[in-house]
């Protein structure tokens, strides 16, 4: 039902709690996968590390505090969200669903979202817009857990804009965008974790390679801008021809059962044309 209310009072009510709930989000995942890497590392998965460089204070500093620049941007542009809402411009679909049409919506909300980032990435990777919207994330060479926030202020618009777009096109259970925003933190912190945390042979599984792993994103931070622009899953990357064609050995050695000396991916500064 439709409560009507100013841009105004829509702000003074949600801005503390919508600020709240993405920070905390985003330090929840982030802790847990930093602090499983830390875990790992101590073990023998130590070899799965990715990059023989480590991230460095200074990227960790400069990637915290982006991610609270970035949650202020979700917080303001959550706020003519949630007006378009209670003005009826946006629905959620409030009938009870079962199980398998909450798996539908689910499905189809991370498949649309996998394009939207697909795509709205490669853009940001064209010449008019890299400097302005993605360069800042690639600040970041070798990343962690905590990159995943790492947005200068238009990506970070660009990343929230999904949201709107998606529920003008699709009313959408909120459960299910919330357990949406549960796999997308946590798929963007595994993303950057630095560290391999898929099982051997995933990457040329014949059902598991279509989704994405950490090695996949980590050489697009580490290895080629041009190449790995995906996130959930590969098959935009597979399609257009953009996946790298090390990643495969790149994972395999990665996850190889190997000896504290064994090869790592190369740290050297990617080239920057898409
Ligand atoms: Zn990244
Ligand atoms: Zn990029």
């Amino acid at each position: 039902m439709a409560q009507p209310t100013t841009l105004l009072q829509t702000a003074q009510d949600i801005v503390v709690s919508s600020f709240t709930f993405d920070m905390a989000r985003y330090l929840i995942a982030a802790s847990l996968i930093a602090g499983l890497v830390w875990l790992l590392r101590r073990t023998r998965w130590a070899s799965r590390k990715i990059q023989r460089r480590e991230a460095t204070r200074a990227d960790l500093s400069r990637e915290v505090f982006a991610a609270i620049r970035t949650v202020i941007v979700y917080t303001v542009m959550a706020v003519p969200m949630v007006w378009a809402f209670r003005h009826g411009y946006l629905h959620e679909y409030r009938e009870p669903i079962g199980a398998l049409a909450f798996g539908g919506y689910l499905m189809a909300m991370v498949l649309a979202h996998d394009t939207w980032f697909y795509w709205s990435h490669r853009a940001m990777h064209t010449r008019p817009l890299y400097r302005a919207f993605h360069r800042f994330h690639h600040l970041t060479i070798t990343p962690t857990a905590w990159t995943a926030y790492s947005f200068a202020i238009p990506e970070a618009a660009v990343m929230f804009l999904f949201m709107p777009v998606w529920f003008a096109l699709v009313p959408t259970p909120v459960p299910v965008v919330f357990t949406f925003l549960a796999i997308m933190i946590l798929r963007n912190c595994m993303g950057h974790a630095g560290l391999e945390l898929h099982p051997r042979g995933w990457a040329s599984h014949p059902v598991l390679k279509w989704i994405s792993t950490t090695t996949h994103h980590d050489m697009h931070h580490g290895t080629s801008y041009a190449h790995n622009y995906g996130f959930y899953f590969t098959w935009w990357d597979k399609l257009m021809g953009t996946e790298h064609p090390n990643y495969v050995a790149t994972f395999d050695r990665v996850t190889a059962p190997a000896t504290r000396d064994q090869p790592f991916t190369t740290s050297a500064p990617p080239q920057t044309t898409a």
